[in-house]
This record gives structure tokens, C-alpha cells and sequence, in this order.
């Protein structure tokens, strides 16, 4: 990071234990950070207003070409992932974050990369909600692919 500025990162990579099923996705470089003052932790799902644990939920292309994210059981969460996309946003932007480090294929954090819809770990060429809104605000978004464990 050329920045001193904090960065924003995947709170379940910094082992917070927000995901889907109440478990983390650990990264001890990203805890590090976190831990050092240089990154900020957000989970936009949480922050949407969603439950920990939760029924996941993938972004689902509808038959007119919009995007909706529908859990697993069936139900619209698209809301909720819109508002807490805009409140991670809100955090980036108090902190002044011009760059983040976001959970890899997830509907909400994916960069480059997310499942289909479909829920069969099938992956397609997009980017989750908020990963999606940090980049169309100047936020550069990279995967904790990018950092070695
Ligand atoms: Fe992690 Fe992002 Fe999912 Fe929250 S929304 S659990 S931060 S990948």
C-alpha cells in the first residue's frame, strides 16, 4: 500500500465471524492490519441488516436482465445488500480509504469474479454489490488472492 490512509477490508478476513454460517475466513495478514490500525473492517451484509448466521445468497440474473440477490431459500435480500453496500461506502469514504481488500467471489465483496446464481459453486466474470459500488466510487478493490497468507 503506497497509502497511509487506512484501507477498508472484508471483516471475515480479518477474522471477524460474520460470514453466511457464523465462521470467518481468516487472513492473518488482514488481521495484522486491522490489529496495526491500517485497515478498517466492514461486513456489508451485516451492515444491510442481515443475521448472522444467515441462508447465503448469490446474485441472480432475472429473465428481463436485472440483477437481483436471492438467498438460498428462495427469498429477495437485495435490499439489504444494496443498503449495506452504501453504508460500507459511507465508511470508506469517512476514513478517507482510497483502496480495499475484499472477501473473493462473495455476492456482497467478489471483485472480478462471483458465483452464478446458481448455487452449484459455478463462478461467472462480475462483481458482488459492494465491491461493485466501491469501484464506481474510485475505491480500488483487490481479493485477499492478492496477499499470501
Ligand atoms: Fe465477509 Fe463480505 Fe460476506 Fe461480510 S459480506 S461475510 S465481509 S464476504
Amino acid at each position: 500500500m503506497s497509502s497511509s490512509k487506512p484501507i477498508v477490508v472484508s471483516a471475515c478476513l480479518a477474522g471477524f465471524k460474520c460470514r453466511y454460517d457464523g465462521d470467518n475466513n481468516l487472513n492473518t495478514h488482514i488481521e495484522e492490519m486491522v490489529k496495526n490500525g491500517s485497515a478498517i473492517p466492514v461486513c456489508p451484509e451485516e451492515l444491510g441488516g442481515l443475521t448472522t448466521p444467515r441462508i447465503p445468497a448469490e446474485i441472480v440474473v432475472q429473465n428481463d436482465g436485472s440483477h437481483r440477490v436471492i438467498n438460498r431459500d428462495g427469498q429477495d435480500v437485495t435490499e439489504q445488500f444494496l443498503s449495506g453496500a452504501q453504508k460500507a461506502l459511507k465508511v470508506a469514504q469517512e476514513i478517507g480509504a482510497e483502496s480495499a481488500i475484499l472477501k473473493h467471489r462473495s455476492p456482497s465483496c467478489g471483485c472480478g469474479q462471483i458465483y452464478d446464481g446458481s448455487f452449484s459453486k459455478s463462478l461467472v466474470k462480475a462483481n458482488g454489490i459492494t465491491a461493485d459500488l466501491f469501484i464506481k466510487n474510485g475505491i480500488k478493490v483487490t481479493t485477499e488472492e492478492d496477499y499470501i497468507n
